[in-house]
């Protein structure tokens, strides 16, 4: 077995893997990534990016059958879906090659295989090594100074219910299906559940999504998930929330997958083509030998410290695997936040309320901040502001005015507590809220701040003018 020594070993080639790796190299280390499937990670080939690609095409395809209220006559408009999923794979297959091309243009060496953790080395009773069996059947130890943690997650399953791949699926599985069905159930309403919702609607696909707790999209504001709530009814999507999938009830046949669903005492028998499970994501923690580590696990995510340290300090865990916000830009933020840590560099880390998040559903979802009933919880006198896009002059211009921007502030302290926008385009924008928080803007200094016009960005400003009542538009 040969042994190579390196500064830095990283554990897992996702985003915040390879972020990392790059970060790394630029401070002067010399970096190995451990990588045991495709550079890129979930997000890359069965997450962020494929989603979006297919949710674009789904909403190319709603706008051109509505193209009349345009003024355009689009005849005999057709879905062909194996170019849809062509497309998908051409932008991952693009993007796959640009993460390619950053680890050699930054000399990061790339072991394809399985690495695991083997404790302290002879060469460095300090540091870490990790046994890599190759992909190609060899294997290798990597002896480095620091060790950084970025296995990622996997779909959470049901216990006693199988994926099959073909009517029993998890998103990893839906995003390569060659046909679309008729009819799908999604058990699971948060985001992943309703991105898909979303999508297979606009596909023309029957949806019902069954939600165990009481609003879609939980993490949300209440008024957010309502709102959405009522926009995927509207758009015949059946949404039964407080309902739990009798597992045990599943039956499958040629036709598809019927069950039952528990509502409160009520039992509803449903039945679809297909069934997609997305009920949550789980830490990649098996197998990665930290046994052999003084590394501690608790519900199943590795422990770290504010940065990124487990508790061995030399072992660092960052992105899905570390249990904070499971979402892409979190895990390139937490590899650089790590990466600098242990060159010594002064590290600032964004507490998890202040992350934006984003939904891709049509309209889409954003946020960031406390939710209403967060403020209030935590003993602020809030005051709220909300702003529709009906009353926008670009969002009319564009066909879309569902959705509305609500914006929470302190009454005493009129700091921003938490902006939560549904409408469209809301991810491309949500960063203003970011930033204004960052520079400790008050919603008045935002409004304050000219905003183009026409834009959606508009609706910001105004909601943040109606926390105190003195919307222009309204
Ligand atoms: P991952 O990207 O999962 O990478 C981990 C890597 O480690 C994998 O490549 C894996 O093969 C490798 N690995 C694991 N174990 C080993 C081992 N022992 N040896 C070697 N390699 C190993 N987030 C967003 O911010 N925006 C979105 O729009 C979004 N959409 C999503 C849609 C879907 C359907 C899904 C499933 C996720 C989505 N996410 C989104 C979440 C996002 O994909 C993850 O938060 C992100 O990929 C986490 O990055 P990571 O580096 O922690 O892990």
């Amino acid at each position: 077995m040969s042994t190579k020594q390196v500064d830095v070993v990283i554990l897992g080639g996702g985003t915040g893997g390879y972020v990392a790796a790059i970060r790394a190299a630029q401070l002067g280390k010399t970096v190995a990534v451990v990588e045991k499937d495709k550079l890129g990670g979930t997000c890359l080939h069965r997450g962020c990016i494929p989603s979006k690609a297919l949710l674009r095409s789904a909403e190319v395809l709603h706008d051109m059958l509505r193209s009349r209220e345009f003024g355009i006559k689009a005849e005999s408009v057709e879905l062909d879906f194996e170019l849809v999923q062509e497309r998908k794979d051409n932008i991952v297959k693009q993007l796959h090659q640009g993460v390619e091309y950053l680890m050699k243009k930054n000399k990061i060496e790339i072991f394809a295989g399985e690495g695991r953790v083997i404790g302290p080395s002879i060469f460095s009773p300090r540091s870490g090594s990790i046994a890599v069996e190759l992909n190609n059947g060899e294997s290798i130890t990597i002896v480095a100074e620091h060790t950084i943690i970025a296995t990622g997650s996997r779909p959470r399953l049901i216990p006693g219910l199988e994926i099959d791949g073909s009517v029993v699926l998890t998103s990893d599985e839906a995003l390569v299906q060659e046909q679309l069905p008729k009819s799908i159930v999604i058990v699971g309403g948060g985001v992943i559940g309703v991105e898909w919702a979303s999508m297979f609607n606009d596909f023309g696909v029957e949806v019902s999504v069954v939600e165990a707790g009481p609003r879609l999209v939980p993490t949300e504001d209440e008024a957010i998930s309502k709102e959405l709530e009522k926009l995927f009814k509207q758009r015949n999507i059946q949404v039964y929330t407080q309902a739990q999938l009798d597992a045990d009830s599943v039956s499958k046949s040629d036709q598809g997958v019927s069950f039952n669903v528990k509502q409160g005492e009520k039992v509803i028998a449903l039945s679809a083509e297909k069934m997609l499970v997305s009920i949550g994501r789980v830490a990649n923690t098996d197998g990665l030998g930290l046994e052999n580590t003084d590394v501690r696990v608790e519900n199943g995510v590795i422990k770290v410290n504010a940065n990124m340290q487990t508790t061995e300090g030399h072992i660092y865990a960052i992105g899905d695997v570390n249990g904070g916000l499971q979402l892409a830009h979190v895990a390139a933020h937490e590899g650089v936040q790590a990466v600098e840590h242990l060159c010594g560099l002064a590290v600032h880390g964004t507490p998890d309320t202040w992350v934006p998040k984003c939904i891709y559903t049509r309209p889409e979802i954003a946020s960031v901040g406390l939710t209403e009933q967060q403020a209030n919880e935590q003993g602020h006198h809030v005051k709220t502001g909300t702003f529709p896009f009906k009353a926008i002059g670009k969002a009319l211009v564009y066909g879309a005015t569902e959705g509305f921007i609500k914006v929470i502030a302190d009454k005493e302290t009129d700091d921003l507590l938490g902006v939560h926008m549904i409408g469209p385009h809301v991810t491309d924008y949500i960063s203003e809220a970011a930033l204004a928080h960052v520079l400790e803007a008050t919603p008045w200094e935002i409004a304050k701040t000219i905003h183009p016009h026409p834009t959606l960005s508009e609706g910001l400003a105004e909601a943040m003018l109606a926390v105190d009542g003195k919307a222009i538009g309204m």
